[in-house]
């Protein structure tokens, strides 16, 4: 696996890849979750292309950038060994120089949910995926489901800016009890890891409920209401029951729907969503 930080080495490795080429965009410390995609692009493409890259702009002035976690060393052997082609760790000075003064900003589909609760976080991820995609130029780029909404919002952007790019959502790595894989769990303290499940516990109930035949979609979201509300650790931001494609919340559950929350265990916010087909 060859190893580049600025562009022009990162055009220089790119062009010399044989084939189709897949990406894997990253903020690094990476789990299972991320290598799940590396593995799909490295079984789908002939060459795969991965970044790491703590993006500022998509952290609010609030959030601790610094305290982000990092461990390179290992990033480098999980990728070497998942079969990672290319990895690119741009830092700071190279995707915003002096003077940088260029944003993408996606419309209505980053309104609600992540995109109300986090204001310009989705500028910030729309602005670097298209940074990233502009220098690697990928055929495929794969995302994980875990963050629903950013797939849905990198969809929009790749169309409405023709960009010759497919975009992939693979599924939601899961640790063996439920709790959804994130680089964030590391912050989560024995009994805060404990209290984390009721995020995929809540959704599990509410799917519970679904496949027993509730369309109402008020009541999932006071079932998985009540569940976070009954952990001491837990601080509810939001629970959501929206329609798959426009994110709007639903009254009556009709067509596919994502069901998605987000959650503070103690100071650590997390996130997780299941779509009802
Ligand atoms: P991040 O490093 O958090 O920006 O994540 C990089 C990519 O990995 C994003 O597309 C995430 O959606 C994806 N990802 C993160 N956690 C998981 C998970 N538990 N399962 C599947 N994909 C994930």
């Amino acid at each position: 696996m060859r190893k580049v930080i600025n562009l022009e080495d990162l055009r220089d490795a790119r062009t010399a890849l044989p084939g189709s080429i897949g990406f894997v965009p990253t903020m690094g410390f990476l789990h299972e979750g991320h290598l799940s995609l590396v593995k799909r692009a490295c079984r789908e493409l002939d060459s795969v292309v991965v970044s790491i890259f703590v993006n500022p702009t998509q952290f609010a002035p609030t959030d601790d950038l610094d305290a982000y976690p990092r461990d390179l060393e290992r990033d480098i052997a999980l990728l070497q060994e998942a079969g990672a082609d290319l990895l690119w760790m741009p830092n700071n000075e190279v995707m915003y120089p002096p003077d940088y003064q260029t944003w993408v900003e996606v419309g209505e589909i980053t309104k609600p949910l992540e995109g109300e609760k986090r204001p310009g976080h989705f500028r910030g991820v729309t602005t670097i995926v298209a940074k990233l995609f502009n220098a690697v130029q990928p055929q495929v780029a794969y995302f994980g489901q875990k963050d629903a909404q950013q797939v849905a919002v990198i969809r929009q952007m790749v169309r409405d800016l023709n960009m010759p790019i497919e975009i992939v959502a693979s599924p939601i790595v899961r640790e063996r009890d439920g709790l959804a894989m994130s680089s964030r769990n590391t912050y989560l303290n024995p009994d805060e890891r404990q209290a984390a499940l009721v995020l995929s516990t809540s959704i599990q109930k509410a799917k519970f409920a679904y496949d027993n035949g509730e369309r109402d979609a008020g009541v999932l979201r006071a079932k998985m209401e009540e569940i976070i509300n009954a952990e001491p650790l837990a601080r509810l931001e939001y629970v959501s029951c929206a329609d798959y494609v426009s994110l709007a919340e639903l009254d009556i559950i009709e067509r596919k729907t994502l069901i998605s929350m987000a959650v503070y265990i103690g100071k650590t916010r997390l996130i997780d969503n299941l779509i009802l087909e």
